[in-house]
């Protein structure tokens, strides 16, 4: 049987440092722009949209549904090689963004587009004091 992807320590920066330490408390935290009213993913210093710095992070919901997927039968890399198959995605979060990440705790042949899916935290190796995981997704 697949074992999970153990993924390495996320290198956070002061523009991602929000989204990492949310992900390890078990939380998406997004940023939404006070300008234009859009939520964005990735964490970026502007508004993708507008330019404006005027943003705020808040707790997303956690749900989404797969927007898109591939499962992947072989990846020789570790530490991918001993998770084949799995299933890789872009989620669809109900706050609109969508982000890469991967399906777990699923059937690769039962994934399907628009599946509902909450996320799911794996947590990494803690340094210096940070709490740090990675958002997976689950069949909700
Ligand atoms: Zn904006």
């Amino acid at each position: 049987m697949a074992q999970e992807i153990q993924h390495p320590r996320p290198a956070a920066d002061w523009e991602t440092r929000a989204w990492w330490e949310g992900c390890g408390r078990g939380e998406l935290v997004l940023q939404r722009c006070n300008t234009c009213d859009i939520v964005q993913f990735r964490p970026r210093a502007v508004c993708a949209k507008c330019l404006s710095n005027d943003l705020e992070h808040f707790v997303a919901s956690g749900r989404g549904h797969i927007y898109t997927f591939t499962v992947t039968y072989q990846n020789q890399l570790p530490p991918f090689r001993e998770a084949c198959p799995y299933v890789l995605a872009y989620v669809e979060l109900e706050e609109g963004p969508r982000l890469m990440t991967n399906i777990v705790e699923c059937d690769p042949e039962s994934a399907t587009v628009g599946m509902p899916v909450v996320a799911d935290f794996q947590a990494v190796e803690s340094k210096h004091g940070d709490v740090f995981a990675v958002p997976r997704f689950r069949p909700e």
